[in-house]
């Protein structure tokens, strides 16, 4: 039986890089989305492949259509189909509103947002054709509850939200199942640069009382992946140490 296929976007670090790291050693050929760090993406590509994996990288910036185009393109050339497409790749632009700059609004939603639609919208064609996939949106707690000073990050992740609830009544009749992941605080580069005061009230408002990491956000993907979670779609699934419930 061939393999099943899957992209990771923004893939060649933090969470990324887990849940790539995870699909291929569980069996995926995988197609490791980077924007910039070619050097790090070969090094996963080079690891996973020691283990046995069939990995591929793609430069590729989501947030530019046709760039997306191209990505998931790919995976139809070079493996003739595409079964799980994982929408990871992100930034933030923090600010207080009245400080937050136009351009890093835009910045973060031109990412986010329409990285993930783009993503999206050219998987779906490949999908409906082949009648299966699955697609997994990395959103975040804050588009679930809102935080100061990421007005920009939050409208961005709640907005992945909604688009994948519209997704999986799309694609229901197709076999496609749409999922968003909401990670609550998760170790990675993203997060190591927050103040000691600001980590310590965080801690505060999580009842496992520690920080997440990478590997248990991928846990849930490979799940959601995979045909144990046939059933669910539509779903927004927070891996937070009950930060939010
Ligand atoms: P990270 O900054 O380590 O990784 C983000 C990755 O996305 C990087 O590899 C980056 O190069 C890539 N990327 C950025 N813009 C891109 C573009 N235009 N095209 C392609 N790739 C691009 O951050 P992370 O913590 O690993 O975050 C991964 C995802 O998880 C993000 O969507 C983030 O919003 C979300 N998230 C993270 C946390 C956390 O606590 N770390 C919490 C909730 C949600």
């Amino acid at each position: 039986m061939e393999n099943k296929v899957a992209i990771v976007t923004g893939g060649s670090r933090g969470i990324g890089r887990a849940i790539a790291e995870k699909l291929s050693e569980s069996g995926y050929d995988l197609i490791l989305n980077y924007r910039s760090r070619e050097e790090e993406a070969l090094a996963v590509k080079e690891m996973l492949e020691a283990k046995g994996g069939v990995v591929e990288i793609v430069q590729a910036d989501v947030s530019q259509f046709d760039d997306a185009k191209k990505l998931i393109q790919f995976a139809k050339k070079r493996f003739g189909r595409l079964d799980v497409l994982v929408n990871n790749a992100g930034i933030t632009k923090d600010a207080l509103l009245p400080l937050m700059k136009e351009d890093a609004f835009d910045q973060v939603i031109e990412v986010n947002l329409k990285g993930t639609f783009n993503c999206m919208k050219h998987a779906m064609r490949v999908m409906m054709k082949q009648k299966s996939g699955v697609m997994i949106n990395i959103s975040s707690v804050v588009g679930l509850m809102g935080n100061i000073g990421q007005t920009n990050y939050a409208a961005s992740k709640a907005g992945v939200i909604g688009m994948m609830k519209s997704v999986a009544k799309e694609g229901g009749s197709f076999g496609i199942r749409a999922n968003a992941i909401a990670p609550g605080f998760i170790k990675t580069a993203m997060t190591e640069n927050l103040p000691e005061n600001v980590r310590e009230e965080m801690l505060k408002a999580i009842p496992l009382k520690d920080f997440g990491t990478a590997e248990d956000v991928a846990n849930l993907v490979k799940f959601l992946a995979s045909d144990d979670a046939k059933y669910i779609t539509g779903q927004v699934i927070n891996v937070d140490g009950g930060m939010v419930m």
